[in-house]
């Protein structure tokens, strides 16, 4: 059965944290506006964005080292680290606005505080960390970063790690405190509780099949009711594809140019999860290794502690492997259904180009329990297989698109926004920095979509972002006095060992 339904102003397809943060966007700056949102799942945040689905990394550069690329004649490139770091700020802020206009509550439920610290082993690597070091601790946005080779600062930094470890090797870290957990799967729900309140029409268990443009210029979307069966028409103005993985099909189906010669590299993950309080309890950081050789840069190990559910946990990996589903809970069909004429000899390049990846790809997937608890020894030399169990987390689905510099069929890393000419749909492409730059993100699609609002919104926009359009690497000061905002109005300016204590 099929019926033409209501028509409303904006649809937000998919209830993750990136259609969570442009509806509280848009309900601050147009808040008369009809807002519907279909998701296909019984609740939001469920996928990526769910707090067992992804690292909870609030990425702004702090330890990741696969955002400080050495260059060839050895210095640093910084610009990357600047430009994400400055984003997270920018996510920051429009939390802080919301806590502080009660329209969230309690910020500790889905952000903590929590030292960022990259670890390395071995001359060379030691000698980029130092240079690392040296690049980015002068600069405000990475104050308060420390250096370390003695290994008895080190055991103090990182006891879990220390314990047990023999090699002579040289071995070095960097720490901050300024870093963060963010319980991005929390925020979500949070998010999506305010928008209901807001009168934001928000139906789960309704899946979006198709995507077309009516002949007045509105786009129409079937929906099936995931519970009755039945399948509704529903327009809108302005449609965002916020699927997470299911982007790319629903975007191929608009059928706008800017839709073709695209094509999506899906890259499953696990983690490895401490079930032992007394592991758990010793330690205390984000620590971030160096990818092997050959290896993506989301596969960088890292051993994090995680706050979930008010409780202190660990966490290790994430582990990349293979799977043709572009959804935790999708298909197995999704790789080869969005394989379509416009977009096959794009594959095909990539296919070619990324043997080596896949290959690295279903070997990972391969490893049994055995073998990731021994890449888990790198970390904690000490590490008992009995307290450790695996955790599927979610999918995520690499750009593949022609580029200048990478020729036809070019992996992607970062997260792309495709829209329309006309500005009336947009999409959210990629994973990386991900769900940490969604309020960046989602101001750029404000941008592209609604450049004839900009100049009356702007005001509020700068009321909810104070460094909007501002770099905060070039204004000191500005970003001093946003860092105390932010950290008194999320809390992130309490004593890190007072929450660690209570929360353990
Ligand atoms: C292993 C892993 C680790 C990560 N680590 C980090 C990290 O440390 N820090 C960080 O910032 N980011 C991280 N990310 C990235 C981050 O999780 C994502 O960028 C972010 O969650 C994406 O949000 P989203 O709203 O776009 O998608 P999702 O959260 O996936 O939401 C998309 C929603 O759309 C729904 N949907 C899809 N298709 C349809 C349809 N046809 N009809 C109706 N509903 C539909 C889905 O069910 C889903 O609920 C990680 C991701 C992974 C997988």
């Amino acid at each position: 059965m099929s019926n033409r339904y209501a028509t409303t102003d904006v649809i937000l397809i998919g209830a993750g944290i990136m259609s969570a943060t442009l509806g509280t966007l848009l309900k601050e700056l147009a808040p008369d506006w009809n807002i519907t949102v279909f998701e296909k799942l019984d609740k939001a945040g469920e996928e990526s964005s769910n707090e067992w689905n992804n690292a909870g990394t609030g990425h702004s550069a702090l330890c990741e080292l696969n955002y400080t690329p050495e260059k060839p004649d050895g210095s640093i490139n910084i610009s990357k680290a600047i430009k994400i770091n400055e984003q997270f700020q920018v996510s920051k802020q429009f939390w802080s606005y919301l806590v502080n206009s009660n329209l969230i509550r309690n910020p500790q439920d889905f952000i903590m505080p929590l030292p960022h610290m990259s670890l390395v082993q071995g001359e060379e690597n030691v000698a980029f960390l130092k240079k690392r070091f040296e690049a980015l601790s002068n600069i405000p946005l990475f104050q308060g970063m420390e250096f370390s080779d003695d290994l008895e600062k080190l055991k103090k930094w990182i006891p879990l790690i220390m314990e047990g470890r023999t090699s002579n090797e040289a071995i070095a870290a960097t720490k901050i405190d300024s870093g963060t957990d963010v319980n991005f799967g929390a925020l979500t729900r949070m998010l999506f509780d305010h928008l209901k309140n807001q009168n934001v029409d928000i139906n789960y268990k309704h899946q979006v099949d198709d995507i077309k443009r009516t002949s007045d210029g509105f786009w129409e979307l079937k929906v099936k009711n995931l519970d009755s069966g039945s399948v509704q028409r529903h327009t809108a103005k302005f449609v965002f594809i916020g699927g997470g993985g299911g982007s790319l099909p629903l975007l191929q189906k608009t059928g706008i140019p800017e839709s073709k010669h695209i094509g999506g590299f899906p890259v499953s993950g696990l983690f490895l999860v401490c079930n032992n309080p007394e592991v758990i309890a010793q330690h205390h950081a984000k620590v971030y290794g160096k990818a092997a050789v050959g290896a993506p840069p989301m596969s960088v190990p890292h051993l994090d502690s995680r706050y979930i559910d008010n409780k202190k946990t660990l966490l290790f990996g994430p582990f990349a492997g293979f799977s043709p589903k572009f959804l935790k809970n999708g298909s197995n069909f999704d790789l080869i259904g969005s394989i379509k004429p416009n977009n096959v000899l794009t594959m095909l390049a990539a296919g070619a180009k990324n043997i080596p990846l896949t290959k690295y790809l279903i070997q990972q997937l391969m490893l049994s329990k055995e073998q990731r608890i021994e890449e888990l020894r790198e970390f904690i030399p000490n590490a008992k297989g009995e307290d450790w169990d695996i955790v599927i987390a979610g999918q995520r689905v690499q750009v593949i698109k022609d580029t200048e510099a990478g020729g036809k069929g070019t992996l992607q890393f970062g997260t792309e926004v495709v829209s329309s000419s006309d500005g009336s749909v947009a999409a959210l492409l990629g994973a990386s920095p991900g769900a940490s730059t969604a309020v960046h993100v989602m101001l750029e699609v404000i941008k592209k979509c609604f450049p004839q609002h900009l100049k009356a919104w702007e005001p509020k926009i700068k009321e909810m972002i104070p460094s909007y359009g501002v770099s905060l690497a070039e204004n000191p000061e500005l970003f001093q006095e946003i860092h105390t905002l932010t950290a008194q109005a999320l809390g992130l300016a309490d004593n890190n060992d007072k929450k660690h204590v209570n929360l353990a």
